[in-house]
């Protein structure tokens, strides 16, 4: 059942959102060789805390952090540790923060260091940001769910890249993940009607290689099956009577 959002709520919403943003760009700040991804999780738990606001992820079905973070092969859910980030490996972050019970939930991918690797590589991330970008544009009233995943296919099967299947965006809200499942690929025009008061987090997950993904034995880090490299990025958005309010944005 997909919960519609009342004005307060959204409101909410969008103070757990701003309180991410400003989360992501003190830990973007921290990002450089040398760092490990513990260090990042800490200036994140840290920050979200003094905002007054919970980190949505700690405690999890037991995740024991504050910050997801994703380095090369893997794709999400990567838990924080001692692994020390290096020049050009591929980073993606997920945020997810509460305000008064209210979630807020975004990820982003970037490269250590600043620079790509390779050429490949810039595109994959550039791809998968305009990918989120398109999906973004299809949430307006009248329009339907399947729009989004749609878009969101064309932008990056149009590139040459895969769309990850087995893991797709939410609604949001009260819970971190609530109704609908939002795929990142499929026809258009199908699925529930898009209306005010919806909160959807849209997130496309794309690889260089294949699409397959398995979950290491940490049961949580999640990598391409063929360890190609991959990228990942959500934004929290509502649809309000004004059209589509991005709520995790800079
Ligand atoms: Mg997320
Ligand atoms: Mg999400």
């Amino acid at each position: 059942m997909i919960i519609l959002k009342s004005p307060d709520e959204i409101e909410k919403m969008a103070r757990a959102g701003r309180i991410l943003a400003s989360t992501r760009h003190q830990v973007l700040e921290a990002v450089r060789p040398g760092v490990t991804t513990a260090e990042l999780d800490a200036v994140a738990e840290e920050h979200t805390r003094a905002s007054g606001a919970v980190a949505s992820f700690k405690g999890y079905r037991g995740f024991p952090a504050s910050i997801c973070a994703s380095v090369n092969e893997e794709l999400v859910h990567g838990i924080p540790g001692e692994r020390v980030l290096k020049e050009g490996d591929l980073l993606s972050l997920d945020f997810g923060a509460i305000w008064e019970g209210y979630h807020a939930d975004s990820a982003i991918t970037v490269f250590v260091g600043g620079a790509a690797p390779s050429g490949e590589a810039e595109k994959l991330v550039r791809v998968t940001e305009e990918a989120l970008e398109a999906g973004l544009s299809q949430v307006r009233e009248g329009g339907r769910l399947s729009d989004i995943g749609h878009a969101v296919q064309q932008v990056v099967e149009g590139a040459g890249f895969g769309v990850v299947r087995e893991y797709v965006g939410h609604g949001i809200g009260q819970s971190m993940h609530e109704d609908p499942p939002i795929p990142n690929y499929g026809e258009p025009g199908r699925g529930p009607e898009l209306r005010p008061g919806m909160a959807l987090a849209i997130e496309p997950m794309v690889t260089l290689g294949d699409w397959a993904t398995r979950v290491l034995d940490d049961d949580w880090t999640v990598v391409t099956e063929d360890g190609s490299l991959c990228a990942h990025f959500e934004h929290t958005v509502a649809l309000t009577g004004d059209g589509a309010r991005v709520l995790t944005g800079d």
